[in-house]
């Protein structure tokens, strides 16, 4: 087994006994651990002890789109080589996935092992519970465990109405902690400081739900506005590394990573069926409720294949996005997500209890 200590400059990272684990075979080869921070073009940053290093995702399949290193992937690195490949990548605990809406008919994976799956809800708008659900939906697709931050909450006029809102939305979301907070007063933050130290997390939430705020308030800086504007540079002339995977002062790592944010192109399994509203319609009229239009009788959609009214390459992709969507739920183990789980409840006790101690309260 690996020692621990040889790699305690990834803990920060997220590095645990696990990942030590699952690295061990690649250790023994002589190759180097790290973590993705971000990717462009073929290329990838990545944490390891030795610093951040670039290298080539050329040789981790570059064809399925699924499989390709994303930010928060685990990797095994070559010690050396120009390029440096990448040699692998540690099989995932989570991932976010895009199915994309239009022509192409993969999803694309946009980060990898989160823990916790941040919605940003702001206090100084009218509540819209239907969005709440869908991003925690989105959430739990992940295999990330949804926490609901409502932001803003200086804008509420009295303890009371924030009691209200707080219960509206607990309720629209069972099993996912509801946390009020404020960047601009502070208050919420340590608890929520307390959840987020135990794992990996990334931000969702309208634009303008104080997202940016609320990192910049998390990692101490103002890292997200310097990052933005090194983004529109665009030229390579900074040579800092953009990072799109930090670690947080309190424990931790936080990722945002441009296409992560908005939910317009989350709606998986909406979306699904908006591309491919043809192809439901048809569906209807199968005689089997649950047909996968295989090779059931009676099925409604062959039939149109058949007749040469629906073209095949149609069906094709639609089953395509279908079984991606099937893949993300699949790696949603359900053991995984009760490990997750449990450790929030964890670490919610504990920010709880800080919250408490703070107060000067006894417990
Ligand atoms: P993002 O689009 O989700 O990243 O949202 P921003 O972080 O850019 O914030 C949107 C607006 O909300 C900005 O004008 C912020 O100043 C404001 N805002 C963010 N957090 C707070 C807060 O805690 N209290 C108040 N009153 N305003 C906030
Ligand atoms: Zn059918």
């Amino acid at each position: 087994m690996t020692s621990t200590s040889a790699f305690s400059a990834l803990a920060p990272y997220g590095w645990d006994d696990a990942w030590a684990d699952e690295f061990a075979p690649y250790d023994s080869e002589g190759l180097i651990a790290g973590r993705v921070i971000r990717v462009d073009r073929g290329q990838c940053d990545v944490a390891t002890t030795d610093g951040v290093m670039r290298a080539d995702t050329a040789f981790v399949t570059p064809h399925d789109p699924m499989r390709v290193v994303c930010t928060g992937d685990w990797v095994a690195v070559e010690p050396e080589g120009n390029p440096r490949y990448v040699r692998a990548y540690l099989p995932r605990r989570t991932a976010f996935v895009r199915s994309t809406s239009s022509q192409r008919s993969e999803g694309q994976i946009l980060a990898a092992n989160i823990d916790y799956a941040v919605v940003a809800v702001s206090l100084a708008v009218e509540l819209d519970l239907g969005r709440v659900e869908r991003f925690v939906a989105l959430a739990w697709e992940s295999g990330a465990q949804p926490v609901i931050v409502l932001t803003k909450a200086d804008l509420v006029p009295d303890a009371a109405t924030l009691g209200h809102l707080v219960e509206d939305v607990e309720r629209a979301a069972p099993g996912v902690a509801v946390l009020p907070v404020s960047a601009a007063t502070g208050e919420g933050l340590d608890v929520l400081e307390a959840v987020l130290s135990g794992g990996t997390s990334v931000l969702l939430g309208q634009s303008g739900a104080g997202k940016s705020t609320l990192a910049n308030a998390l990692l101490g800086a103002d890292v997200m506005d310097v990052q933005a504007t090194r983004d529109m540079d665009g030229k390579g002339r900074h040579t800092t590394t953009t990072r799109n995977l930090l670690a947080l002062p309190g424990g931790g790592v936080l990722i945002d990573t441009p296409g992560l944010r908005g939910v317009g192109l989350w709606d998986a399994e909406t979306g699904v069926g908006q591309v491919f509203s043809e192809i439901e319609e048809l569906a209807a009229d199968c005689r089997f409720h649950d047909c996968a239009h295989v090779a059931e009788p009676g099925c409604a959609v062959l039939t149109a294949v058949d007749s040469g009214t629906l073209p095949e390459r149609r069906l094709d992709s639609y089953r395509k996005l279908l079984r991606e969507n099937q893949r993300i739920v699949a790696k949603t183990d359900a053991r995984l997500r009760s490990e997750i789980r449990r450790d929030w409840k964890r670490k919610g006790a504990e920010g709880r209890a800080a919250m408490e101690l703070k107060r000067g309260r006894q417990f």
